[in-house]
């Protein structure tokens, strides 16, 4: 049999389509299930950009970020005690596009249409979604501080790891030994319960082996230590005897920049090194478009998919969500709600059924010397009933001693959670 030029063209063509049509491998790009934008790209953001595209390869997948690159707040504290670098804690966002495919946009959300399902960027581009992930972690409420906002150049916050961390090691640095670094700690619930304590503990550490005259004051608007109280107790007793004072109910009125004041309901307090942790907000983004309505701070959920409560179609995540009892503020539990909300996003547009029974776990490791850690461990499931998140009778723990050990697997819990990020 012989073809002519023109019948072996229309032969061809039909042999593509029937390819097409039975599912062999063709080199045509597959049909969209649905358009996915991720605003922030964090703990919480990152990991789900990354999941989405592994479990629905089919949908295009877009995250936008401010940052040039991410900068882990956990292991931060260590900066400041001059143990580490904060490149050590740094890494760029170029493997999810190479490796997973996510289109990474550097740029920032500066409004969320809701009604048209599309956001608005700096830049002044536009981009539409079938679905919307928001996870822009926390604000930090310096106008809730009278005089804070003022002193924001002597009274940093190091609350977000980045340039502040590096200039509040400075200041540590330049103080005199017998020097008073004051640090306060605000109302639960905020960004991180261990983090202020690990940060006392930090710097008594660097104090101990550089400036043995100098105190730490720990000024806690809360009426007792927030997260692993015993072991920090223990630490600042045994380890920090004389130089690490906790000061409970000691609630932040106002800052005094010029002298370095910190102003409480009953008493002033001055410092040689004024470190403020302000009250704190879900990110602004999420505040204009109306997904704050808890506590006018942060974003109701539903913990099966964490879809907002106030807004269709839209996903909160990470710090900015009013979180379930006993669910801490923390990179690892973000990770955890990004990877329930990925799986939740795919069955969706998939007009798949959601999981009805997650399950997600928390550890957060504190350093209490340049080695030595502690650990607070918990596993939390769904109660469909009260529809939220309980810890599970007997699955939540902390370590019983500090141990170098500890401080190896805290290391490698970075390393891994970043690589399950972003690598
Ligand atoms: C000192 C310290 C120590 C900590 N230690 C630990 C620890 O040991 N273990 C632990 O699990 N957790 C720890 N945490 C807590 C942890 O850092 C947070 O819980 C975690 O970062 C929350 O993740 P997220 O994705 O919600 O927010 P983030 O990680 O803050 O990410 C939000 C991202 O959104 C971006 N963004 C915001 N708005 C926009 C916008 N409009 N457009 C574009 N981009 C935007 C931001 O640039 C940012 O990159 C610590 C925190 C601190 C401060």
């Amino acid at each position: 049999m012989t073809f002519s030029r023109r019948e072996f063209i229309k032969w061809l063509s039909a042999s593509a389509a029937i390819a097409g049509n039975s599912g062999c491998a063709t080199a045509t790009t597959p049909k969209s299930a649905g358009r996915v934008v991720v605003i922030g790209g964090g703990f919480a953001g990152a990991t789900a950009a990354k999941y989405i595209r592994m479990w629905g390869p089919d949908i295009e997948v877009t995250l936008v970020e401010r940052d040039q690159e991410f900068v882990s707040c956990p292991l931060s504290n260590r900066v400041l005690a001059g143990v580490i670098q904060l490149r050590e804690l740094t890494r760029d966002y170029g493997k999810l596009h190479a490796k997973h495919g996510v289109k990474v946009v550097r740029d920032e959300v500066v409004s969320i249409e809701a009604d048209r399902q599309e956001v608005k960027l700096a830049s002044g581009s536009t981009l539409q979604y079938d679905r919307l992930i928001v996870a822009p972690g926390v604000d930090i409420l310096a106008d809730e501080v009278p005089g804070l906002a003022a002193a924001s150049d002597r009274v940093l916050h190091a609350w977000k790891a980045g340039p502040q961390t590096v200039a509040l090691r400075k200041q540590l640095e330049a103080m005199p030994d017998g020097g008073v670094y004051a640090l306060t700690v605000p109302k639960a619930p905020y960004r991180c319960p261990p983090g202020p304590y690990e940060r006392a503990c930090q710097v008594a550490w660097y104090f101990k082996t550089h400036k043995p005259r100098s105190k730490v004051l720990i000024l806690d608007a809360n009426e007792d230590v927030v997260s692993k109280k015993g072991l920090f107790t223990k630490a600042w007793t045994d380890r920090y005897a004389g130089m690490v004072e906790y000061r409970p109910n000691s609630e932040l009125m106002a800052v005094e920049g010029g002298s370095l004041t910190a102003k409480l309901a009953f008493e002033d307090v001055k410092a040689d090194v004024l470190n403020v942790v302000p009250p704190q907000r879900a990110g602004k983004v999420a505040l204009d478009a109306g997904l704050v309505n808890a506590n006018n701070r942060w974003c109701g959920v539903d913990f099966l998919t964490y879809e907002s409560t106030a807004v269709k179609n839209v996903h909160v995540l990470g710090d900015a969500i009013m979180a379930a009892p006993q669910m801490p503020k923390s990179g690892h539990m973000a990770n955890q709600h990004a990877k329930v909300c990925a799986a939740a996003v795919v069955a969706l547009l998939h007009g798949e059924q959601v999981n009805s029974q997650p399950l997600l776990t928390n550890t957060c490791y504190s350093f209490v010397s340049d080695k030595d850690v502690i650990h607070v461990a918990s596993v939390h499931s769904y109660n469909p009933e009260k529809k939220t998140m309980e810890i599970v009778q007997g699955a939540s723990g902390v370590s019983a001693a500090a141990s170098e050990l500890e401080g190896q697997y805290a290391e490698a819990w970075g390393r891994n959670i970043w690589a399950d990020m972003l690598a």
